[in-house]
């Protein structure tokens, strides 16, 4: 294993930084800050905190996402010209619901090399320590700001299976909440990992009421950041269907098309299309 890096002229890097404790910025990341010859930040002032705790004394050119598409061409001629530049976000990983996009975009259309250096990012290291399946998940990012946006976008979201991972803000974690509970139901189990790596590090699973509860009982739970984890929806079994429900959609399947068949099934029982046209389509694989 190695740590030192070769930094190679007109390149871009991709660099993650901690996303709290200090201790987790990585070898590679320390080297490649080092030796690259500007580095592009989202804050300039907070990067710039991190660099001297590093002992770094590197040139910094501001990044937000009010300017990135403005500055991502400028960057792309200081990179064409040879200069190596690293990207950092104010923590964890650049692009990941932080600035970034635009200039890998650009930087691969016009070929020039991005290289990552990769490290923290909170909704990885929330998922792998909150229990629920990892072998398949939707990363989510903020929510709609307006409850009625979040409640039209959590609906879509409603019969998704894989886990669910989404970031929340102090300002709106009681009230997002809330909108999961008029969608997923009040004893749907969720994860809560908050302040990840830092010394209030709490990770809980409970039903979100219960979460809301906690939540309010202490106001300081309320502060900090957040990664909310839910369950992916659950196929309901075969059991759980009224069996006439299951001998009519079996019948109506062999003279109508499956979605036909499911929408009559659910119209009749009061179930859902998407659970019975799945139910079908298991049917026919299992025929076949
Ligand atoms: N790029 C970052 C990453 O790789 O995770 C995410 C940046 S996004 C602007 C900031 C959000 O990430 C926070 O509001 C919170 O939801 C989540 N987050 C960042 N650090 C966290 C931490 N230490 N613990 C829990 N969540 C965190």
């Amino acid at each position: 294993m190695t740590s030192s890096i070769i930094i190679e002229p007109s390149t871009l890097y991709i660099v993650a930084t901690p996303i709290g404790n200090l201790g987790d910025i990585t070898l590679r990341a320390i080297d490649t800050l080092k030796h690259v010859d500007l580095i592009a930040a989202e804050d300039t002032r907070h990067s710039g905190l991190l660099l001297q705790h590093l002992s770094i004394h590197a040139k910094l050119y501001p990044l937000h996402d009010h300017n990135e598409q403005q500055k991502a061409q400028q960057l792309v001629e200081k990179l064409k010209s040879g200069l190596s530049i690293a990207l950092i976000s104010d923590a964890g990983t650049p692009l990941i619901n932080d600035p970034g996009y635009h200039l890998v975009k650009t930087c691969r259309e016009q070929n020039i090399k991005v290289v990552p250096i990769p490290g923290a990012c909170a909704a990885i290291a929330a998922l792998c320590v909150s229990g629920l399946p990892t072998d398949k998940f939707c990363y989510e990012g903020f929510l709609p700001a307006k409850s009625k946006a979040r409640i039209d976008y959590l609906t879509q979201l409603q019969q998704e299976t894989r886990t669910l991972v989404f970031y929340e803000s102090t300002h709106r974690i009681i009230d997002s909440l809330h909108d999961m509970v008029a969608v997923f139901g009040k004893d749907k189990s969720i994860v809560l990992a908050k302040e990840l790596t830092k010394s209030w590090e709490t990770i809980v699973q409970l039903s979100i009421s219960e979460l809301i509860m906690w939540l309010i009982e202490d106001e300081n739970r309320q502060k900090g950041e957040f990664v909310l984890i839910l369950e992916g929806y659950k196929k309901s079994s075969d059991e759980a269907l009224d069996p006439t429900a299951i001998k009519l959609l079996n019948r109506l399947q062999q003279e109508l098309p499956l979605k036909k068949a499911a929408a009559i099934v659910a119209d009749v029982y009061g179930l859902k299309k998407n659970q019975l046209y799945q139910l079908g389509l298991d049917n026919k694989s299992e025929q076949n």
